[in-house]
This record gives C-alpha cells, structure tokens and sequence, in this order.
C-alpha cells in the first residue's frame, strides 16, 4: 500500500513523532480509503516538510500514526500570489479557492466592491475546508492563507507590500498583461491581482488602485467571468515568472 494519499495536520496535532489525525479524518482513512495499521500516508502541516506517516492505529474514531520519514515539499510556487477576489456568488467562490490552489496563488483576500451582487457573507469554515482539500489534492506542502472579508478601499493599503500589483480591468485605460509581464528583467517575489465581480470595477476603483501603484491590465478581447479572470493571471504570473508550465 504506497503511500498516495495526503492530509494537512494542523501542527498541534503532531507531537514529537506522533501524528493525530480529525475524526472526519480517521473516517475517511478507515471507512472510505480502508487503510490499516502498517500502511504509510503523506502529512504537511504548513512547515513545508512533507512527513511520510505510518499508521499505528486506525479506528473511525481515532486514528494516529507515526513519522517515519520526512523531506521538503515540492509543490510551492516560487512567486508568492495574493488574489483580492471581488466577492462572486456561492459556488463561484467556492470554485475560485480550489483552481486558484491548484495553479498557485498563496493567499486569498475576499473584498467588498461598489458593484458587487452578493451580500457580505462570510463562509470562513467552508472556505478553508475547500482551501485544505485543495492542498491536499494538488501536493502543495501549505495550505493557502484566507484574510478576512475586506472593503477594497482599505485592502488597497496593502499594495505597498507587493512587488507588483495588477488590477484587471476590461476598460479602455488598460494595457495587456503580456506587455507589463515582459517589462521586468527580473521575475517579482510577490505579486498582488486584483479582480472585480461581475459588473467590473467603478472608475473610481481603478483610479485608486492606480493611485496605489497598480498596474491596470487587460487579458486580451474576450471578458471572463469574474471566477475565471484571478485564476488565468496567476497561471500566466507563474508561468512567466514561476514553475508553472
Ligand atoms: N461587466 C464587466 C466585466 C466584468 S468581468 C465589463 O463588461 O467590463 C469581471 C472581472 O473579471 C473584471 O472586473 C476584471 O477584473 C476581470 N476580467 C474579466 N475579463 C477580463 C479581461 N479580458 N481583461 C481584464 N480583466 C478581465
């Protein structure tokens, strides 16, 4: 039995060697892998390290395990992604978590913009759940980071912090991301996108954000759903700058 699957253990669940895995956990590794003691699994917990972990026990209740094997995770990307991700209906939220993991954005912030359908409703405990089962899924060795729900006017005072800050924008002022991309000699360490919800940005968003340092890019002729847009400018950010591709 190789050891296939990954879980993400917070790492107060881990003492010394010792590694105690969720009930909802223990279930899935008894009832639906149906996984005995002896067989090896994969762990991360945020550290970086990969653990490879040998069952000990292995109840639906209560499952643990032992470390006996460790090395660095392999799967973050050397760019580190920060989406500000207008806030989209129910499942298109849902859906930007798990594919913006999987290509590799870092950390995700859910802003309230002027045109923004949806109410302000935080779904923190399900947003990290998809966050988690998507590290676990694609072989990332952390899971992506959740900020708290913020108004975009004052997530716009964190642009400072970033190396380069992209506003994706369909309006006239815009210039292609490729050509912005192809402006650096050296790839940026850490890269801001911000995306608007499904009716755009307000000029006077993009003026602030431009007020801020953002660059204002467009991805070309076709609009994308606001779901699609955050999660092609970071495959396009990794793949000129990253390992993606
Ligand atoms: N209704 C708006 C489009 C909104 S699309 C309009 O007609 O202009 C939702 C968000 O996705 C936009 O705010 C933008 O951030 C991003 N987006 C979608 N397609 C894009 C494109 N071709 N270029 C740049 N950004 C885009």
């Amino acid at each position: 039995m190789g050891a296939q699957v990954r879980f993400f253990v917070p790492s107060e669940f881990i003492r010394g060697s010792r590694v105690m895995f969720s009930p909802e956990q223990s279930r899935q590794i008894a009832r639906v892998l149906r996984l005995e003691a002896g067989a090896s699994v994969f762990v991360f917990d945020n550290s970086g390290w990969v653990y490879t972990v040998r069952l000990e026990r292995v109840t639906p209740r209560e499952t643990w395990g032992t470390i006996v094997g460790r090395e660095e995770g392999r799967g973050e990307p050397p760019v580190h992604i920060t989406l500000y991700q207008a806030l989209v209906k129910g499942e298109r939220m849902d859906w930007v978590l798990q594919k913006g993991t999987e290509v590799g954005i870092s950390r995700f912030v859910p802003v309230v913009t002027e045109r923004a359908v949806v109410r302000r409703r935080e779904k923190r405990a399900r947003w990290t759940r998809i966050l988690i089962e998507a590290a676990e899924q694609c072989g990332r060795p952390r899971v992506p980071s959740l900020a708290e729900i913020q108004d975009f006017f004052s997530a716009l005072n964190e642009l400072s912090g970033y190396d380069v800050a992209f506003l994706a924008h369909t309006g006239e002022r815009a210039v292609p991301l490729r050509d912005v991309v192809a402006s650096y000699r050296e790839p940026p360490s850490r890269v801001a996108i911000l995306v608007g919800p499904e009716g755009g940005f307000t000029e006077e968003e993009v003026s602030a954000a431009r007020e801020r340092g953002a660059m204002i890019v467009h991805l070309g002729p076709r609009v994308l759903r606001a779901e699609t847009a955050g999660v092609v400018i970071a495959a396009l950010v990794l793949h000129h700058w990253g390992d993606l591709g």
